[in-house]
């Protein structure tokens, strides 16, 4: 069963209320300015998690950086970020896209990760 706040985004995947809206805006932008993309990944489940850290091992910014955050601390599970290759258009352009959105690259070495950051003023209750 999936976890209440997700909301799809299509292609069988899903992400939190407002990640998922301002993605849908991103994208919707994305495509006007001729910017191909296709996700990969947005949320997980914590068995999902674990399972990428079998196959390429813990995330380690020096020793491996193309690792899996240890479960339980990957913003994928709780429906906060996506995976996403730009397949063509301007990636600078697709940046500014997504950094508009909320959507910040904060993973060094990974192009594809994007994680949800916009907190609305006032914060979140
Ligand atoms: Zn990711």
């Amino acid at each position: 069963m999936k976890k209440y706040y997700l909301q799809p985004i299509g292609g069988g995947f899903y992400l939190m209320d407002p990640a998922a809206k301002s993605f849908i805006l991103a994208r919707a932008e994305a495509e006007a300015a001729g910017i191909k993309i296709v996700v990969n990944s947005a949320d997980r489940t914590r068995k999902e998690q674990e399972k990428l850290v079998e196959k390429y091992g813990l995330w380690d910014a020096v020793t491996n950086p193309t690792g899996a955050a240890a479960p339980g601390t990957s913003n994928h599970e709780r429906g906060k970020a996506i995976d996403i290759s730009v397949l063509s258009g301007d990636k600078k352009k697709f940046e500014q896209i997504m950094n508009r959105h909320g959507f910040r690259r904060t993973v060094p070495g990974e192009a594809w990760h994007w994680d949800y950051t916009y907190v609305p003023k006032g914060g979140v209750t």
